[in-house]
């Protein structure tokens, strides 16, 4: 087990590491120990959150016991509370924080809490780099060179709402697919639809619970062929390794403009056969996943909380469709030839439980799946497992058993965070 130390902020937020509280992680709402192979130095451009009205929880190794910790040892009647790590992109968690929250606390906003703690005058996470790729590494983004960059395409090309959209994105909302559009590299957004016919929990561009809100906007208008095409042939000529996707976290579901993605699918291949052109998803339309396959679609990537139904259908609540039917736009775009991949929203203690695994692996078997994608659900853990019905169901094998297992079931299978460039050409 790890030596590292509990880090707990003080009322003021100042955070410190304890004495000799030991850190400790959670899994599936339980807390559990630190094996010191689940840590890695946070990795640059992560966040520490405060995380108030919940209490540190750390292990004493005298006692053999976790504590939730009081009051802050440096100074006994100031209230403490605990802190949590927002991991950098490309970084998967293995445990999230441990806490213990009073009654009736307000839900955490949407993003991932992972356990941190403190050790060699560093801080240290619970996670692993899961993807090698350096798109949206902190280092690799020279904020002045994109502001002269952006603001000169907006200025040339005020006809286009798309480009005046994604202008926003990277430069208000800071999006990483749109700022690498900006400066000519992989993978370019291309959001077309204020439409969706889910309504996730943790959706982050449309929130009707009032105890959350959508960390942006969604987008108002559906951006013409011509408008998309152009974003997308100049990018796909000059950029390195490029991609464009559709289905970005500032819109509905791309499949709902179906036609719309079709014609300008249409248009981008008859100027450019480089590059990549991929949908992300929620896979409920496989008639029109094999449409848009057929008119050139190169890649999909299907969002998934859980390969379990129930637990699918209590995240996604679908409207007028259901998991068969993201199953059947999986097998459509296999069968048609075209990459596959999912977007595993991963929760330590549920994605990792045994029953999962082999859900998982069974619907690799049926669909081919090509790539798991593993992203951090950004949600409360304790709202998100309240909000599925959550019941421990079985052995949790740990992320990266979870991981080992998938591999040997499935050697060809990939893992990563980042859609592929298919043709770099
Ligand atoms: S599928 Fe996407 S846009 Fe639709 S509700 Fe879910 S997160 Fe939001």
């Amino acid at each position: 087990m790890t030596s590292a130390r509990l880090v707990y902020a003080d009322e003021t937020g100042q955070i410190y590491d304890h004495p000799y509280l030991e850190m400790a992680g959670s899994s599936g709402g339980g807390w559990q120990r630190v094996d010191e192979s689940y840590l890695i130095p946070l990795p640059p451009g992560s966040e520490l959150f405060l995380l108030p009205n919940r209490l540190p929880v750390g292990y004493d190794r005298s006692e053999r016991q976790f504590l939730k910790l009081k009051e802050d040892p440096n100074n006994p009647k100031q209230m403490v509370q605990a802190v949590a790590a927002f991991m950098a992109p490309a970084h998967t968690q293995i445990l999230t924080a441990a806490y213990q929250s009073e009654e009736n606390v307000p839900v955490l906003p949407l993003f991932s809490y992972t356990a941190v703690g403190w050790k060699g005058g560093q801080f240290l996470a619970a996670g692993l780099r899961i993807d090698p790729l350096p798109r949206q590494d902190i280092d690799q983004f020279d904020l002045d060179k994109l502001e002269t960059r952006a603001k000169e395409a907006l200025a040339h090309q005020r006809h286009n709402r798309l480009i005046q959209h994604l202008g926003t994105c990277a430069l208000s909302y800071g999006c990483p697919a749109a700022k690498n559009y900006f400066l000519g590299r992989w993978e370019a957004p291309l959001p077309t639809s204020p439409q969706c016919n889910a309504d996730c929990l943790g959706c982050i561009s449309l929130q009707d619970d009032s105890q959350v809100c959508a960390s942006q906007e969604r987008i108002t208008f559906v951006p013409t062929p011509e408008e998309i095409a152009e974003v997308a042939v100049d990018h796909l000529r000059r950029a390195d390794e490029p991609i464009v996707s559709f289905g970005q976290g500032c819109e509905g579901e791309p499949l709902l403009q179906g036609k719309t993605l079709t014609a300008a699918i249409d248009l981008i291949r008859r100027q450019t056969g480089r590059g990549t052109i991929n949908l992300n998803t929620n896979g409920s339309m496989p008639y029109t996943v094999a449409q848009l396959r057929d008119s050139g679609l190169d890649a999909i990537r299907v969002s998934l909380n859980s390969a379990r139904e129930d637990y699918y259908h209590k995240y996604y609540k679908p409207r007028g469709y259901s998991f068969a039917d993201v199953e059947g736009s999986l097998r459509a775009m296999k069968t048609g030839g075209g990459f596959v991949s999912i977007n595993l929203l991963t929760l330590p203690g549920v994605t990792d439980e045994e029953e999962e695994v082999e859900t998982i692996i069974r619907l690799i078997d049926e669909t081919g799946i090509d790539l798991i994608q593993m992203r951090n659900i950004n949600i409360d853990p304790e709202w998100y497992l309240k909000g599925i019905g959550y019941r421990s169901r079985g052995r949790r094998l740990g992320v990266l058993e979870m991981i080992e297992r998938i591999r040997n079931a499935h050697p060809q299978v990939k893992f990563g965070y980042f859609n592929p460039c298919l043709n770099p050409g």
